[in-house]
């Protein structure tokens, strides 16, 4: 090969490899897109359904799934939402509510939860297990119940322990303490707890008494329960209305909306509020009823007043 022979076939290679390597740079900016969105979302398969209680005593089904990562995340388990009596159900829904055991799922990242977007029916065999709801609270043993045909079951117990432990999570959340989930558990299970309010009286000795539970660990829970009995507006009233009966994210929705109006906890049955609440609300009324009996009720003013008790000051906002 001559020397100019050589500086072309170098051009050559050399142009050649600018093109590859313009190539080569698509294609693996359009792998990483690919590899992206496969990330946030990945099949896997149902292995059991379990039943859950949440916060207003409605009962909900999970997914207990073979773990897969998304977003590199271990995901062991995902709501498969409230339980509803299937003959209730409207046609078109029964078909996406018809999770079995053995079902391969797809699961994604949507709005920051991961949840099953689809059933792959291709894959399914004849093998996997339809999914038959209890006829007792598996928390406490109780009747179930739809309390209309629309409504999701219910555990008609009024001390289910199963409740107690979403409330106590949910309000350890909204008030920003962070209380680990097996800790709430145990403290329901060992009755250190019965509602949310009792976290404001547990002493260094009593949580020192808890599994994996050191002196650090127990002091940092203190701190954050001490922290606690500061809260912001927004916080204390998505906590109260959670403690009632408003699904949990019905209270964070309702809490953020009522804080823009009220200067105080005091001000949830203020005319003005409410009519505010009305002009946005869908279902004004059904939501205003609501708030009454919250309100009026008994079982309310003794939270508040355990609440106050136990240290937590009801915050105002300044000018009122
Ligand atoms: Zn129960």
């Amino acid at each position: 090969m001559s020397e100019k022979e050589l500086d072309y076939n170098t051009h050559l290679v050399v142009w050649g490899d600018h093109r590859l390597s313009k190539q080569r740079s698509k294609l693996i900016s359009r792998g990483r897109e690919i590899a992206e969105s496969l990330d946030k979302l990945a099949l896997t398969v149902v292995r059991d359904i379990i039943v859950e209680i949440d916060t207003n005593g409605s009962l909900k089904r999970r997914a207990i799934l073979d773990p897969v990562s998304i977003e590199g995340k271990l995901i062991t388990d995902v709501s498969l939402g409230y339980a509803f009596n299937e003959k209730n159900l409207l046609p078109e829904r029964k078909e996406s509510y018809d999770f079995r055991i053995g079902d391969t799922v797809t699961i994604e990242r949507i709005s920051g939860f991961f949840m099953p977007t689809n059933v792959v029916k291709e894959k399914r065999t004849g093998n996997e297990k339809v999914f038959t709801m209890p006829d007792k609270c598996p928390a406490c043993g109780s009747k179930i119940e739809t309390p209309r045909p629309d409504c999701a079951y219910r555990c008609t117990g009024t001390a289910c322990p199963g409740r107690i432990k979403a409330q106590l999570m949910a309000f350890s959340d909204l008030m920003r303490m962070d209380l680990d989930p097996e800790l709430a558990r145990e403290l329901v299970d060992k009755k250190m707890v019965w509602d949310p309010a009792d976290l404001y009286f547990l002493r260094k000795k009593d949580l020192m008494q808890l599994n994996k539970m050191d002196e650090d660990s127990a002091q940092r829970l203190l701190d954050a329960i001490e922290k606690s009995r500061h809260p912001e507006l927004v916080d204390i009233l998505s906590a109260l209305l959670m403690t009632g009966d408003f699904p949990l994210g019905k209270s964070i929705g309702l809490g953020i909306e009522l804080s823009v109006h009220c200067n105080s906890i005091s001000d949830l049955l203020d005319a003005g509020v409410l009519a505010r609440i009305k002009s946005i609300w869908i279902k004004p009324n059904d939501l205003i009823k609501k708030l009454h009996k919250l309100m009026y009720d008994s079982t309310t003013s003794k939270f508040l007043e355990k609440l106050k008790r136990g240290g937590v000051i009801f915050p105002r906002k300044s000018g009122d």
